[in-house]
This record gives C-alpha cells, structure tokens and sequence, in this order.
C-alpha cells in the first residue's frame, strides 16, 4: 500500500488558503493551520487588520486563482465585486500626468478584502480535501535542518499543544512569520532580510457611493519631485460603497482623524476624490495603518535548506501596498508550489526547487515596488547587494519615458498593463514592437483635465451644487 501523502500549511489568509488549493490537487491531505477562529461569511477578523484598507486584486492574480479555485471571479462578481478595466475603468493620475481611457486584456477586481477572503475560503473547503483548523497556532517545526516533519500545535482557547505530522509544512504566516526564529532554532544559518522603507502610512475611510457603476479614481505622487509621496485611491466595492484609501511617505503621512483624513484628501495633486467626496456619506470611522514597508526574506538564497518545508506570502516577500502585488504574488506563488510538488512530489530537493520558483516569481513585484520607492525622501535601504540599487536607479529613466508614453498610447499602455497586473514578465516592456513604439512617441495628445463620462461628471456636478 502506498504512504497518503499529507502537507500542513500554517496561515489561513490568502496565501494559504491558495497553497491549499494548490498541493490539494497532488496530495492526499492538506491541513490549513490557523491562529483565527475563521468566520463563516466576509467579516473582519483579529489576524487581518489590514482587511479595513481598500485591496484591488489585478488579473495576474485572478486568473491564477481562478485556474486553482474555477469559478472564483464569477462568485465575487455576484456577490458584487467590480471588474474594473485597465484603463477603461479608472480615473488616474499618474506621476507623469492623466492617464487616457481605452481598454486592454488587463483588469482589476474591486471589492473588499473580507469578501474576498470569504470567498476564496468557501471555494477551498467547497472542494472537501482540506481540513482547517482554525483556532490553532503554530508553535514551532518539527524535524531538523535536514527535513521538516511536522509541526507542533497550541489551541487558542484550551492551550492544548499537540504535534502534526507532515510531508510538507508551508509557512503563510504573513508579515509576523516565526520562520526565521524557527529555522535558526534548527540549525539553520542566518537567513538575509532585505528592506527597502519609504515610511508610508495608511489611513481608510468607506463612503456610501452616490452613483454606480463608478471608475476606479486616483491620484498618485510624483517620485521626481523630491517630495513625500502622496497617494489618494477611490475604490468602488461591493453594497454601494466606496472605499477611500490614502497614504504618505515619510515626511508626509496623513494626520489622524476624520478632518485630517479630509484635509489630506484635498491636497492631492487634484481635488476629483475630493470633490467626489464632498457628496458622499462616510459609513465608517478613519482607520491608519503603517505596516507597509517592502520586506524580503531572501529564504532561496540559503546554502541549506531542509526537505519538506516552503515559505510564500508576506511571510517571505511584503511589499509596499500602493502597489497592490502582495494577493497576485501570493497567487503566483501558490501556482508555482503546486507544479514543483507535481513533478517532483514533496521529498528529494522538491522543496528547495519550489522555494527557488516562488523567489523567481516574486522577483517582478519586488523590482516595480522597490525602484520607485528608492525615490522617496527618506527611504531606508537595507539590501545585501547595494549595486542592485544603483542599476535601479539608471534604469529610472527608461521607466519614465514608458509611464510618460504609457498614459497616451495603446500599444505601451497595454504592456505596462500586462505588467502592473502580474500578467507579464517585467522585461516583456523591452519587446521590439513596444520599443518601437517609444521611438515614435505617445499616439494621443497630453490631457489636461481627467476624462469623465457624463454620468461622472454628473455626480461631480452634484458634488457642486451640494458645496
Ligand atoms: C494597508 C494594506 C493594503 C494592502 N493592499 C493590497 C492591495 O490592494 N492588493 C494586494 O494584492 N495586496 C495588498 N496588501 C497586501 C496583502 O494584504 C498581503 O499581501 C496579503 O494579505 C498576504 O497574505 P498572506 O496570506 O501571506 O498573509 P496575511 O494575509 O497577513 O495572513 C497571515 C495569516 O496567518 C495567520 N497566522 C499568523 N501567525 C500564525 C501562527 N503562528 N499559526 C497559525 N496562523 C497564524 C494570521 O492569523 C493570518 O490569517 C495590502 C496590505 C496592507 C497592509
């Protein structure tokens, strides 16, 4: 008789409950470890404070998770998340100016992050070979530095500690994983954290929407001014309600409280979320958060790496949030898990090479996040190679001139979306026909004002007369 193969994930958010969806598909079992008592419907929980800031999921991400969990996306549309079109659906202002309306292959899906979570949850245990355990948190590995083999328990509520055994314990533990506590616990060398901190701060207000359907809007800083950033994002979600995030970098984050959360509002680089605003009623009080910075644990750089383990989500690579990556590059990483585990099973090196894989993935998001925010005043940088840095910094002026062309024609503003929304290698922007399309500059003239359909204009109008 053939040994049933079994994995244990640690972390019951996004990325675990994807790496569940993933090796179920190739294992006999999969246990999903989780600190939270896990709600049965898109409510709040203790474990994922940053679930009251607006998250827009890109298609990169939604179609991975779409692939491991079918009909995900069309669960979320009914229970009324947006599909929100690059660039047909969003209002932006971008660092180098209004970005033109037209659409691409790429999208977005606006709604909140408890709706989410739900509903990837559901589809989860919708498919009957994973058990949760929730209320439970992981103490501590089992095993050596040669093979990982289990995982002890605690119960929340009791305290009871038991062991769990495993052929592949994953750890999605986010931003506070143990891992590195554990691992050197085990024996293991010193694993290298790299951090790159502009200092950004959070604030979130939700807001019964005036009108719907309604774009995506927002206003985004300037990397070349040499001031702190300033970023305002109006997302449509869900119940008729918007969800206003904003955030500043050091120097410049938003003050506490409902005025100052308006006042920063107002001092965006243009007053449309503003004006929006002005007619909207606030449905909940101005939550902050500052848990932003990119953190990177560079495991796949080990020389050692023991059998039976992998690391995926925040607990391995956090990034900035403006930049909206940590739920696609969870989703890439589960993926990329799960074709390792199927060709190779979880023992011999299995685990290694998919921690291998997952680094690779996580790459892209790690370089768009990091090269803009070394631009902000302030920024710390703590990195193992420092002339990765500077080659970032000589590359800005490539990046400028896509943004630039970007926002006014079809063609660069198609690639930069296929690479925004995880959809696209980051070198796919040095494909011939897309340089050439550099070469012969932007197709449609700069905007000066955002382009609005009438019926946007309307609750703006609105907004107006209400003043
Ligand atoms: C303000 C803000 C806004 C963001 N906006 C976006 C966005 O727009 N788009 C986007 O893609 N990403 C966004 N992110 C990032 C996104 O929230 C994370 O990338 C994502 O939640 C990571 O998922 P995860 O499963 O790795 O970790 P988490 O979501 O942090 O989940 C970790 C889980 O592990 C559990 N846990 C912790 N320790 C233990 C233990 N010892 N034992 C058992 N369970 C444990 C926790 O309870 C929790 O459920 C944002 C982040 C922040 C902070």
């Amino acid at each position: 008789m053939t040994r049933r193969t079994h994995a244990v994930v640690l972390g019951g958010s996004v990325a675990g409950m994807l790496a569940a969806a993933a090796l179920a598909r190739h294992l006999d079992a999969v246990t999903v470890v989780e600190r939270d008592v896990l709600p049965g419907g898109p409510d709040h929980r203790r474990g994922l404070p940053q679930a009251r800031h607006a998250h827009l999921l890109w298609s990169g991400g939604a179609r991975v998770i779409d692939k491991l969990l079918p009909g995900t996306m069309e669960r979320l549309y009914r229970a009324g998340a947006r599909k929100i079109s690059m660039y047909q659906d969003m209002v932006s202002l971008t660092s180098h100016g209004w970005q033109h309306r037209f659409p691409t292959e790429h999208f977005m899906i606006a709604c909140s992050r408890p709706l989410l979570d739900w509903t990837v949850r559901d589809q989860v245990g919708a498919g009957g070979s994973v058990t949760v355990l929730g209320g439970t948190e992981a103490t501590a590995l089992l095993g050596d530095a040669e093979r990982v083999r289990g995982v002890r328990l605690r119960g929340t509520a009791e305290g009871t500690v038991t062991d769990l055994e495993a052929d592949l314990v994953v750890d999605a533990t986010g931003r506070g994983s143990p891992l590195r506590r554990w691992l050197a616990g085990l024996g293991l060398p010193e694993v290298p954290e790299e951090v790159v901190d502009s200092g950004i701060a959070y604030a979130t207000r939700i807001f019964r929407a005036p009108a719907e359907p309604f774009p995506v809007v927002s206003h985004y800083a300037d990397h070349r001014t040499g001031r702190p950033g300033h970023n305002v994002v109006l997302l449509p979600i869900e119940d008729g309600q918007w969800i206003v995030t904003v955030s500043g970098t050091r120097g410049g984050e938003p003050p506490a409280g409902e005025e100052g959360f308006a006042e920063f509002v107002r001092a965006a680089r243009h007053p449309l979320v503003s004006e929006f605003l002005a007619g909207a009623d606030p449905l909940t009080e101005v939550r902050g958060t500052r848990s932003t910075s990119n953190r990177r644990l560079r495991y796949e750089g080990l020389n050692r790496w023991p059998d039976g383990l992998a690391v995926l989500g925040d607990a391995l690579v956090a990034f900035n949030p403006v930049y909206g990556h940590g739920m696609g590059a969870a989703a890439l990483s589960a993926a990329a898990l799960g074709e390792e585990i199927s060709r190779d099973g979880v023992g011999g090196g299995a685990a290694r090479r998919a921690q291998k894989s997952i680094g690779a993935v996580v790459d892209g998001p790690w370089s768009l996040a990091v090269s803009q925010d070394i631009f902000y005043p302030g920024c710390r940088v703590d990195v193992a190679d420092a002339r990765w840095i500077a080659v970032l910094r000589r590359q800005r002026a490539f990046a400028d001139l896509v943004t630039e062309t970007a926002i006014r024609d079809p063609r660069v503003g198609a690639a930069v979306a296929g690479v925004t929304s995880l959809s696209a290698p980051l070198n796919s922007l040095e494909h011939p026909d897309v340089i050439a399309a550099l070469r012969r500059g932007p197709t449609r003239p700069p905007l000066s004002r955002p382009q609005l359909t009438p019926a946007e204009l309307a609750v703006r109008g609105t907004v107006r007369t209400a003043r």
